[in-house]
């Protein structure tokens, strides 16, 4: 890997991004947060809201958790939420270790492990905002750099520990060159989100085509890495939609453990479930619902029936299921 190549590429042709252009770890982890599961272009909205709403680790921690699932509603993947907020809460706490600022070279001697202790933080976030906002040389491993690392070896399977390593050897390569980590390890990203990309790569514009073992190999370079067996699996549900006169439904806060936890929906159950011919008779059937999730699929019978009070949905965090499942119980 020509480390200065890549370096020198990526000071051209980086995407502009809000939080490339600041040093706050706070904006910083709420950046890597968000883009784990979530594309730039949404992730930059959600990052703004919640940044605007919560400029300082210690105001997501001052508020209820409510109101960071509001903001997070419709960005999907809401255990981020909730333990974003727990990691504020636990940052914040004045009897703890961190006393409101979150884990700096002057605060602890390793701010990766600093940062991996803290609730819904891997490797992986630990390294980007260690590495980022602190110059940490730690490399980052994500699904960028594991297929940058498959085409450049021209291993159809790499070992997570031999991605790792290679990841690294190329980060202390690139320091010993004078290249920031901050630097390096967005570097490596970029190449793999524009240029090196799962379907489409650009191979004649990478500026480290003339080391790649994929580019000419045989396989063809999508054969690196092989893709992924998923396999999804499909769960049936019935929901049980009760509305009021005023056509406000009942929603009940989904327990923290449980998908979509700390949400607000209406109460499901399986499709099998024995008490539902009970709960069936006293409703009336309004339609189906197919969700997607990364490995589910769900298909939800949505059945409407009657309370004497229900809520404004508008004034609670829904899933994107459950806004769905209202719709459709509306609609009826
Ligand atoms: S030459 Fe092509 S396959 Fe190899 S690293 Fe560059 S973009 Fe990826």
């Amino acid at each position: 890997m020509n480390v200065e190549a890549l370096s020198r590429w990526y000071g051209h042709e980086a995407r502009d991004l809000p939080w490339r252009a600041t040093s706050d770890p706070w904006a910083i982890l709420l950046s890597e947060v968000l883009l784990q599961q979530t594309q730039v272009a949404r992730g930059l909205e959600y990052w703004r809201r919640l940044l605007d709403r919560f400029p300082t680790v210690g105001s997501m921690a001052e508020a209820e958790l409510d109101e960071v699932m509001h903001l997070w509603q419709g960005a999907g993947y809401y255990a981020r939420g909730r333990r974003l907020h727990a990691l504020a809460v636990e940052v914040s706490d004045p009897s703890g270790p961190w006393k409101g600022v979150l884990p700096s070279p002057s605060t602890c001697d390793d701010v990766v492990a600093g940062f991996q202790s803290l609730p819904g933080i891997g490797p992986y976030t630990a390294a980007a905002v260690a590495s980022i906002a602190h110059d940490v040389p730690a490399a980052v491993v994500d699904g960028n750099v594991r297929r940058v690392v498959a085409r450049q070896t021209g291993v159809h399977e790499p070992k997570p520990a031999d991605v790792s390593s290679l990841a690294q050897t190329w980060m202390d390569d690139a320091h010993g060159h004078g290249v920031a980590p901050s630097v390096w390890n967005q570097a490596v990203m970029e190449l793999g989100a524009t240029v090196c990309r799962p379907r489409a790569p650009h191979c004649s514009a990478c500026p480290v085509q003339e080391a790649c073992t994929a580019r000419d190999h045989p396989d063809g370079v999508h054969a690196f890495p092989a893709p992924a067996k998923r396999r999804t699996k499909t769960e049936r549900l019935v929901a049980l939609v009760d509305v009021d006169a005023e056509g406000r439904p009942h929603l009940v806060q989904r327990p923290t453990s449980a998908r979509f936890g700390g949400l607000w929906g209406p109460p499901y159950l399986p499709a099998n479930d024995a008490s539902l011919v009970k709960a069936q008779k006293q409703r009336s059937k309004a339609g189906d619902v197919v969700h997607l999730l990364s490995h589910r699929r769900l298909e939800v019978e949505v059945w409407v029936g009657h309370t004497e009070r229900g809520m404004d949905p508008a004034s609670k965090a829904l899933s994107t299921l459950d806004e769905r499942v209202l719709q459709t119980a509306k609609k009826a």
